[in-house]
């Protein structure tokens, strides 16, 4: 097995007198055995890193290297990789089983390695009651699992998905990944998954890469993408509520820094020199919180002021919103929360505050 590098690639579109610049000099390393998720907007330059991985897209420029062996210029027949798309496009006049056998039967395996590989395959996937139907006869859900079987039995030398599950509903999905991660853990290679879906990217990935805009914003465990977020577009795009942001300004004199949004003075434990690249002084910036943690308090004078919107009760919790000055405020209230139309005070836990640059939207603290 090997691990999968990708060392400043670069995809340049030419449309008409227009270039298009899909992906913009992306660094990542994806180890053996790693599921590392790109995550990112419609149109931010995901599927066309997995297409220049895959070999069905030339790279502007940059290099792909799978182990010790550089595969940039190497045709896609010839880099040993599995590849599932949304559309699963199995063979409608073969069995569930020969599908899953086909690949190894172009390999020159014999019937009975073939079918045993199968066998062991479909037992990990919960299909071996199915091995016999047509594909016609399956579900979404278990297509998707035939699609998954036949890469296993081929055991490949890199795994690539381009948003697998994105025809499936929301319980479809929640079964299927895990036996996704089950499958590639099985393999034992390096996996990239593509997805538009963050909560996808969460649950299943060793790390998580967030593209924006053709550029790497942050390559991390989906806890430290969650909580320490580099940027103010990863904060945001993580998460679910989203972050909810406010225009603050941070003063930072004698190592100590105070930060004020609105009327309210918030003492920050850190000190000036944590703040990244900025020194003593005044500076505008973006402070993003969770809306897990701020708490709604009856007396209006309390945080920031808000009047109470509307709630949408979950079950496990409820989202509650708010107008105020700074626009809608989503807050994680408890289920037992019934606002009143009435202004609150909404606290911020100063301990979960982030602040990002205005013009940059990197973190500064
Ligand atoms: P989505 O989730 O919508 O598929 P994506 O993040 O996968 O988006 P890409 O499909 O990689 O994004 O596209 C990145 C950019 O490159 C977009 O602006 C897209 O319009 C452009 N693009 C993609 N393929 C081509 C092409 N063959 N010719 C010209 N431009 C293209």
């Amino acid at each position: 097995m090997s691990d999968v590098k990708i060392r400043d690639l670069t995809k340049i579109y030419q449309d008409g007198d227009d270039e298009i610049v899909a992906v913009d000099g992306i660094d990542l390393t994806i180890d053996d055995n790693e599921f590392v998720t790109l995550v990112g907007p419609s149109g931010c330059g995901k599927t066309t890193t997995l297409r220049c991985v895959a070999g069905l897209n030339k790279p502007t420029s940059g290099t792909i290297t799978f182990g010790d062996r550089e595969v940039t210029d190497l045709p896609v027949q010839e880099r040993d990789i599995a590849l599932l798309f949304q559309d699963i496009a199995l063979y409608p006049h073969m069995s569930v089983r020969d599908n899953m056998a086909y690949g190894l039967k172009i390999r020159g395996f014999a019937r009975q390695e073939r079918y045993a590989r199968v066998e062991e395959a479909a037992k990990l996937l919960q299909i071996s009651d199915q091995l016999d139907k047509s594909p016609a006869e399956l579900s979404g859900g278990q297509q998707q699992r035939v699609a998954l079987g036949r890469s296993l039995v081929r055991d490949p030398e890199v795994f690539l998905f381009d948003e697998p599950m994105s025809d499936l509903d929301a319980k479809l999905k929640a079964e299927l990944r895990p036996v996704i991660e089950q499958v590639t853990d099985e393999i034992g290679c390096p996996t990239l998954y593509v997805t538009h879906d963050q909560e996808e990217a969460m649950t299943m990935s060793d790390r998580v890469a967030i593209i924006n805009d053709g550029n790497l914003e942050q390559v991390d465990p989906p806890k430290v993408v969650y909580e320490e977020p580099d940027s103010e577009f990863v904060s945001s795009f993580i998460g679910q509520p989203s972050t909810q942001f406010f225009d603050g300004r941070l003063a930072a004199q004698n190592g100590s820094t105070s930060l004020t949004i609105s009327d309210m003075e918030f003492d920050l434990s850190m000190s000036s020199a944590d703040l990244n690249g900025y020194g003593d002084g005044e500076h505008d910036v973006r402070v993003g919180i969770r809306p897990q943690h701020i708490r709604v308090s009856d007396d209006a004078s309390d945080g920031i002021r808000g009047t109470h919107i509307l709630d949408e009760p979950l079950g496990d919790e409820t989202h509650s919103f708010f107008d105020t000055e700074f626009g809608e405020i989503i807050v994680v209230t408890d289920p037992a929360f019934e606002g009143r139309e009435q202004e609150y005070g909404l606290v911020l836990d100063e301990s979960f505050v982030r602040l990002f640059d205005p013009v940059s939207g990197d973190r500064v603290a």
